[in-house]
């Protein structure tokens, strides 16, 4: 449900030219580009997120944010990415999708208390509300739906 005025901004960086851009998410069908370089911003499929982003990304994200934390070398965590980008493409703006790779996030992984993956978090107004262990799709799709 919108709120007018109510804030839906987040903070992302460029895949192209890793320039941090505010982005509205209320917009988010108008297909944003980096203020910089002009590229998109692609909304539509999960974003990779550093662990260096991690706080201005998702946890001061103005929307909901689903984080699929991944690893490459974690057979389950393939068979999790079709799902993330059916998510993502059918919530385009009212729900940030993002993967961060544990193995290059071992500070937000450890304070997260994150001991298998595929692990899925919903963050909303920068808390943890509901995570989800291993490739459940079921739960996980409902987690979205609860975001809404
Ligand atoms: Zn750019």
């Amino acid at each position: 449900m919108d709120v007018p005025g109510e804030r839906r901004k987040v903070t992302l960086r460029c895949s192209f030219c890793s320039t941090l851009n505010q982005v509205d998410m209320a917009k988010a069908a108008e297909r944003p580009r980096c203020g910089k370089c002009r590229k998109p911003i692609l909304l539509d499929r999960p974003l990779r997120i550093s662990e260096e982003d991690f706080d201005r990304s998702v946890r001061q994200a103005g929307v909901p944010v689903l984080v699929d934390f991944y690893a490459d070398w974690c057979a389950p965590c393939r068979m999790m990415a079709p799902l993330m980008d059916q998510i993502a493409g059918e919530h385009v703006g009212r729900v940030l999708v993002v993967k961060v790779d544990t193995d290059r996030a071992p500070s937000v992984a450890g304070a997260l208390g994150i001991q298998s993956i595929p692990t899925v978090i919903l963050f909303s107004h920068g808390r943890e509300v509901r995570r989800s262990v291993g490739f459940d799709s079921q739960t996980i799709k409902k987690m979205a739906l609860e975001a809404l």
